[in-house]
């Protein structure tokens, strides 16, 4: 079965191809600058030549035709008719406590999605149009939503409300849900797969740390806790997203540095993290390299993301109990070998040490901890689109 996967932005989407028969990726792309000019399609079928055009692509319905089209193409094509594809998987967003698992996209789904707005404002309008556009494109294929909330449903009370008047919660739906889930879900579970560990008896900490980040507490398999709230904003210091900050700056910003609930808006999710401290840039690479040249903000905003790593990781680690493992993953986690050395070092009340031959690894499976480390710290590649092609595969398999 050949599952189209599509994470879809307001102006931009990634997508692959995959045989889900074989798990094995055919192709491979993103086209981004979507309704502005000089729009930029990337397309790559493994083991052919890799395709980069530009021209102007006024939306997403006409992207997703010219992406088709290359699938289908005589020379880079991997696929001889559209009719090979069995089904699409759509990253979604927020599913508030709507969705517990992935669904089949029907008008009723989209709608829920559509009442979900509210909570995620940028991220579900561009999943809603990547489906409908899927919809017109290839009529008569079904759609999977895959939700990045869906994996943290099983939270407790306990974890998830915040502590605000109860009305909120029953009225708004104010209440944290938690993001990346689908990134969760498959390094937790390909980590107890890794260590010969029953899946329902897993314990770890998973620790997705990319330009978004989160982590989740895991107990017996399921979430039990994470750092992203009700929006992908809280938690971790990230790329540019602030994480944890003091809800009493909201006034004072308004009464002393003239700023708008918009403004903060903006400031908290696109112009703090790494960049804010920094003023260099979001990019962790950048970061590093700055602070190995001394400059001292940059060095400052790799110690605070390092405070609130260890702060968390300490904190879940004290929820669970037992901690069978802790696993770092997306572009942080996979390849800040220097970060991960330090993160293992002052984890040293619990037992944790780390072995630096062994952390000294980018982007694979490898356990980084020392053979008689209380606690087993490991790195596993994440690969949400596998996960989104197998729910697919799944659900469209029992039509
Ligand atoms: P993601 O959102 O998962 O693509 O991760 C993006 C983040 O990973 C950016 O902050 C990158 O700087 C960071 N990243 C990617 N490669 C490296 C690397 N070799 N060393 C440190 N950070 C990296």
């Amino acid at each position: 079965m050949k599952v189209f996967v599509l994470n879809c932005g307001s102006s931009s989407f990634k997508y692959q191809l995959l045989n889900m028969d074989t798990e094995e990726l055919l192709a491979i792309g993103l086209v981004e600058r979507i309704g502005l000019n000089d729009s930029v399609l990337a397309y790559e079928a493994t083991g052919k030549e890799k395709v980069k055009e530009v021209s102007d692509i006024a939306d997403h319905a006409q992207a997703i035709k010219m992406v088709l089209d290359k699938l289908v193409d005589a020379e880079v094509g991997v696929i001889s008719k559209l009719e090979e594809i069995s089904a699409i998987g759509h990253r979604a967003v927020h599913g508030a406590d709507k969705f517990t698992k992935s669904v089949l996209v029907d008008d009723e789904v989209i709608a829920a999605m559509e009442e979900c707005v509210p909570l995620a404002p940028l991220h579900n309008p561009a999943n809603i149009t990547g489906m409908k556009a899927m919809m017109d494109v290839l009529p008569g294929v079904p759609n999977v939503a895959v939700f990045d909330t869906a994996f943290h449903q099983t939270m407790p009370a306990s974890s998830f409300i915040y502590a605000l008047p109860y009305e909120l919660y029953e009225e708004h739906k104010v209440r944290r849900y938690g993001f990346h889930g689908t990134s969760h879900y498959y390094v937790s579970n390909r980590a107890a797969e890794i260590l010969g560990i029953e899946k329902d008896n897993f314990n770890c900490i998973t620790c997705h740390m990319g330009n978004g980040s989160s982590f989740a507490a895991i107990k017996d398999g399921k979430c039990y806790d994470t750092t992203m709230g009700m929006t992908p904003l809280e938690g971790l210091v990230m790329g540019t997203r602030a994480g944890d900050v003091d809800g009493g700056l909201f006034k004072f910003l308004e009464n002393n540095a003239n700023m708008s609930i918009d403004d903060i808006d903006t400031m908290l999710n696109k112009k703090s993290g790494l960049l804010g401290i920094s003023g260099i840039s979001s990019d962790m690479r950048d970061i590093e390299s700055a602070a190995a040249e001394g400059n001292e903000r940059a060095q400052l905003a790799i110690d605070a993301l390092m405070h609130r790593i260890v702060k968390y990781i300490g904190a879940f680690a004290a929820l669970l109990g037992r901690v069978d493992a802790i696993i770092f993953t997306a572009g942080i986690g996979e390849n800040a070998i220097e970060l991960r050395e330090e993160v293992m070092k002052r984890l040293t009340v619990f037992g944790i040490k780390g072995d630096s031959d062994k952390n000294n690894c980018r982007g694979k499976e490898q356990i980084i901890s020392a053979d008689d480390s209380a606690m087993t710290v490991m790195v596993v590649p994440t690969n949400e689109e596998i996960t989104i092609g197998r729910d697919t595969k799944e659900i469209v398999a029992a039509l």
